[in-house]
């Protein structure tokens, strides 16, 4: 007997699931294979709600928005939003949002929810992992060879077959994350949408690291399905949560079609991953190329989320090219920062000219902020560092971000894709803000 025979699948058919709406085929778009089309829109289906695609997906780190309420993010248009495991498994506790009835429930958020696996946290925060060449080369600069040879020594001492050690970044205590660890922890989460354990690399690996790498992240692939199918057979009666595969796989063009290759195939009694996402290095000039090496292999009926990218011009690259989902912490850092996105680029809000300014921040913007209060008022409470000043930020920022790609979507599905790109770059690389 297998292990999802007590499942119903047509009830768990009914939680998941891509409908592509409409393509990129307005004029070719140049890929290195062509002029087939790969960017497209979509409808995706989980447990709590569809999500229309392309979409920005703005990230609630521990289970918020920085100074935004849940209800805010949902007026200003986010579909979904997407949490850390690192962070909730280290504050307050998985089994405490599972006791809670669940990430969305524990927020107050009815619609989807995604949660990362953890991996790219415990090798970023938990492993000293960005601290590497400052620590180890203070004073000189280091050659290649050496910032591989130390790239290789930091992953040794926290990657093992099994998965990563780390210390927790707020008492130091020591951790393990694993496959079978990461899809618990995310299946007490709750989320709609899940990610395989995976091994981050940087492209300052060498390439042999990373061929060592990619096949033992391909094993935690694996070990993830299992988990994930075994831990859904365990509570049968709960919203199905999707899990989607991580590709790794770097700079390398035949690391990345590999990877595809094989997650593409990979299943447990006859189940295969519900999606995938883009991981790992990705310099922002080989973006489109790496991506459409990844979605030229990949089956077209299952949604791609590119994880951590907001830039405009990285999500035009992105979305031609066949992504539909995409997460980044940058429109609400940033906005702490006082940085607020425009479309004639970004501004800095506490800068001197804004002082009478009394208008909205974004003439004709429909965000909160700008329809409520004027330039000088937040100028105002960045300068005197009031809370709120964080709150109104965000908010535009958010409402930035999410409405550009709801644009793209629009412009896609009206065939008037390449117009609307050149009027977005244009304006917003013209630095005349
Ligand atoms: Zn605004």
């Amino acid at each position: 007997m297998g292990v999802t025979d007590n499942l119903d699948f047509e009830r768990i058919d009914a939680q998941r699931g891509f409908e592509i709406t409409a393509r990129v085929d307005e004029v070719p778009i140049e890929t290195p294979y062509g002029d087939k089309p790969l960017g497209r829109t979509g409808i995706l289906t989980t447990a709590h709600g569809q999500i229309e695609t392309p979409a920005f997906i703005p990230v609630g780190t521990l289970a918020n928005v920085k100074g935004v309420l849940p209800e805010m993010m949902e007026d200003l248009g986010a579909q979904a939003l997407l949490a850390n495991a690192y962070h909730l498994y280290l504050t307050p506790g998985a089994d405490i949002v599972d006791e809670a009835g669940g990430l969305g429930k524990f927020m107050n958020w009815e619609k989807p929810t995604y949660t990362d696996s953890g991996g790219f946290q415990v090798l970023s925060l938990g492993s000293g992992y960005k601290k590497v060449l400052s620590q180890e080369f203070s004073g000189q600069k280091p050659t290649a060879e050496q910032e591989a040879k130390e790239a290789v020594k930091r992953s040794r001492k926290s990657v093992d077959e099994d998965g990563v050690v780390f210390r927790s970044h707020h008492d130091g205590t020591k951790h393990r994350f694993n496959p079978e660890i990461s899809l618990k922890i995310q299946h007490q989460l709750g989320a709609d949408i899940m990610f395989a354990f995976d091994e981050l690399t940087s492209l300052l690996h060498p390439y042999d690291y990373q061929v060592e790498s990619l096949a033992r992240t391909h094993r935690w692939a694996q070990r993830s399905l299992d988990a994930h199918w075994k831990l859904t057979a365990e509570q049968p009666e709960r919203p199905y949560q999707q899990l989607f595969g991580v590709l790794q796989g770097a700079q390398f063009e035949n690391l990345r079609r590999e990877t595809a290759r094989t997650l593409r195939e990979m299943e447990f009694e006859g189940q295969g991953f519900d999606g995938y996402g883009l991981g790992g290095a990705l310099e922002k000039e080989n973006l489109g190329t790496i991506v459409s090496w990844l979605t030229s292999e990949l089956p077209e009926e299952k949604p791609r989320h590119l994880l951590g990218i907001s830039e405009p011009d990285d999500f035009f690259r992105a979305i031609e090219v066949g992504a539909d989902t995409f997460d980044c912490v940058n429109p609400s850092r940033v906005a702490r920062n006082a940085a607020i996105y425009t479309p004639d680029g970004r501004v800095n809000i506490t800068n001197a000219r804004f002082k009478r300014k009394f208008e909205p921040m974004v003439a004709g913007c429909g965000c909160y902020t700008c329809t409520h209060y004027t330039t000088a008022y937040v100028h105002h409470l960045f300068k005197t560092k009031e809370i709120l000043a964080s709150t109104l930020a965000t908010i535009h920022n958010e409402w930035f971000t999410v409405h550009l790609v709801d644009t793209i979507r629009e412009a896609i599905k009206n065939r008037e894709y390449l117009a609307c790109k050149e009027e977005v770059l244009g304006r917003f690389y013209s630095k005349k803000g």
